[in-house]
Parts: structure tokens; sequence; C-alpha cells
């Protein structure tokens, strides 16, 4: 039998979860798409809580914070180690990635693989991840909306992992994390401040296999990085 007492604290809880609801934006209980959005999107304004990854990862849980998660098969988390000083972001799952749930698993991550041992390290001392989490259909470019409901996902993982230094692959790493509109040719081969981490863009291994004679600027980059590093 539920006495009063108990009667008083579920009626605090219920109001609780209305305030809390009414302050993230919910106007009511209609199932409009954009109420239904905002319940399921609420957890992710949380950048400045410290966490750990398995609980950013817990949070994001089955995510249907964009589009992209109706043609995904695998969210693309992260994989790495946790304490790594070197975080790696590139840009988002392709086919292997999504198939597996592993980034920089296809070709271009073989060539990541490769970057990596080049600079005297493991995929596994490095952490590496991605601006979004799920494949964009047929590997076209990430679009606006999607980046926005990602990157706060990606932003607690960078404040779980407290880097030294990232390395970001490609134009949309960069512009995103470094929010700018500059081209990559500009911003590449010199370290930048990401929240008091050092942020090294370079060229995005896809763009590498389809125009090897810039490998060489990747190279230069990379020795920036291990000088950097080294100190
Ligand atoms: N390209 C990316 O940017 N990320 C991956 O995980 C794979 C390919």
């Amino acid at each position: 039998m539920t006495n009063g007492r108990e009667l008083n604290i579920a009626v605090e809880e219920v109001k609780n979860t209305l305030c809390f609801l009414a302050e993230t934006g919910c106007t009511g209980f209609d199932c409009e798409k954009k109420s239904l959005e905002t319940i399921e999107c609420w957890g992710k304004d949380m950048a400045f809580m410290p966490q750990t990854l398995e609980q950013i990862r817990a949070d994001l849980g089955d995510c249907r914070c964009c589009k992209l998660s109706n043609s995904r098969k695998n969210i693309v988390f992260g994989a790495g180690s946790p304490v790594a000083r070197l975080v790696f972001v590139g840009e988002g799952p392709g086919f292997e990635e999504d198939k597996t749930g592993k980034p920089f698993v296809g070709a271009a991550g073989k060539l990541l693989t490769k970057i990596i041992q080049a600079i005297k390290l493991t995929r596994e001392q490095v952490y590496i991840c991605n601006i979004i989490k799920c494949r964009p259909p047929g590997n076209r470019n990430p679009e606006p909306d999607e980046i926005k409901a990602c990157f706060p996902f990606l932003e607690r993982q960078i404040a779980a992992l407290k880097p030294d230094f990232i390395c970001a692959l490609g134009l949309f790493a960069t512009q995103t994390l470094l929010e700018t509109k500059e081209p990559i040719s500009k911003l590449r081969g010199r370290f930048h401040d990401y929240k008091g981490i050092k942020l090294l863009p370079t060229y995005h291994p896809a763009y590498l296999l389809r125009n090897l004679d810039k490998k060489r600027d990747v190279w230069e980059d990379m020795k920036k990085l291990i000088n950097e590093m080294g100190e």
C-alpha cells in the first residue's frame, strides 16, 4: 500500500522530471519529432562533466540524434589507449568501419597504421576516432547537422582522454575542431591550439591514397609531431 509519504516522494519526482524536460526545451507530452529528439539527445551537452570513455559510450547508446542512424550498421565510437598522449581524429566511418564498428580499418586505415608506425608508435598506444560516428550513405561528406549532432560526444571523449596532442586528419576534422573555414592546405603542417591541446592538422590518409605526391608533406608534418612529442 502506498502511504502519504511515498505519494509525496512520487509527486516530487514527477515534478522534477517535468521541470527538467521543460528546461531542456520539451513543451509537453506530444510526440512531435522535435520533442522526441530533445528527449533523445538531452545527455549530449555535458562536455564540462568529468567522465570516462565507458560512461560516454554508454550515454551514446543506440544514438538516434541524426539521420545517419537510419542507415548505419554500427556506431564507430573510437579505439585505442584511454591514456593516449596522441589522438587521431578522422572524418567518419566508411564501409569497413561501419561493418566492424572499428575506426580506420579499411584502405585508409591501413595507411594510417603505417603513419603511426612511422612515428614509432602503435595503434594500441594512440587513440583513434572520428568527427562523426556513423557512416554517411555512399561515403558522402558529413553534413553540418550530422557534425553538430555528433561533435559533443567527441568533445567529451577528448575531455576524458586529456591528450597532449591531437592529429586532425583532413578537412572536416581540422575545420570542425578549430572552428574555421580555412582550407586544409593553409592549416596543415603547424600546431594550433584546441582547448590547451596542441593540434596538428595533416592530410587525410584517404586523400593520400589518391594523391601520392602529398605523402612527403605528411611525413614533414609527422616529423614535427615526433619533435614536439619528444620534448
Ligand atoms: N576515414 C575516416 O575518416 N575514418 C575512418 O574511420 C575510416 C576512414
